[in-house]
């Protein structure tokens, strides 16, 4: 637990939350500014602060809790679909150090836009490029 963490400050209790989901891994709690009714973060019970610290079972955990959630939650919100996104990292504009999914309900013209747009400008890549890239990630997993 991190003394300073907001997340770790709810799966403890010590800290309000509307709690909708928990196991000995994960929690799931509403958003306390949520981008639409129904926003839910999944969060590890332990803290970690990016994807590539949680072993690979906790992160099955967490998927597994977004995968029972997200038609909860749009049922409870009666949404038309969701987004579920990581922001991973700073420069990926995570604000809290703690590892979250978001489950963000999304309605027909909410106004919002699809996860193409959180990149900025799109490269424009070779087909060498991508290939090289390609390969790179696969010597590196
Ligand atoms: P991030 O930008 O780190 O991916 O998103 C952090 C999210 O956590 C934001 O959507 C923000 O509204 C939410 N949040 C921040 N502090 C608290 C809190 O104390 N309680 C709850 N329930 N949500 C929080
Ligand atoms: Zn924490």
């Amino acid at each position: 637990m991190s003394s300073d963490c907001p997340f770790c400050g709810i799966v403890a209790g010590e800290i309000p939350g509307r709690i909708v989901h928990e196991t000995d891994t994960v929690t799931a709690f509403l958003d306390a500014n949520p981008l639409a009714p129904g926003h839910t973060l999944v969060v590890p019970n332990d803290h970690y602060e990016r994807l590539d610290d949680l072993s690979e079972e906790l992160a099955r955990d967490i998927f597994a809790a977004l995968h029972q959630l997200t038609p909860a939650v749009e049922s409870a919100v009666d949404a038309d679909g969701t987004t579920v996104a990581f922001n991973n990292g700073s420069t990926a504009g995570q604000e809290v150090p703690h590892v979250h999914g978001h489950a963000i309900p999304r309605f027909a013209d909410d106004g919002g836009a699809p996860i193409h747009v959180v990149a900025g400008d799109r490269p424009d890549l070779t087909d060498d490029e991508l290939d090289r890239t390609a390969a790179d990630i696969r010597d590196a997993r």
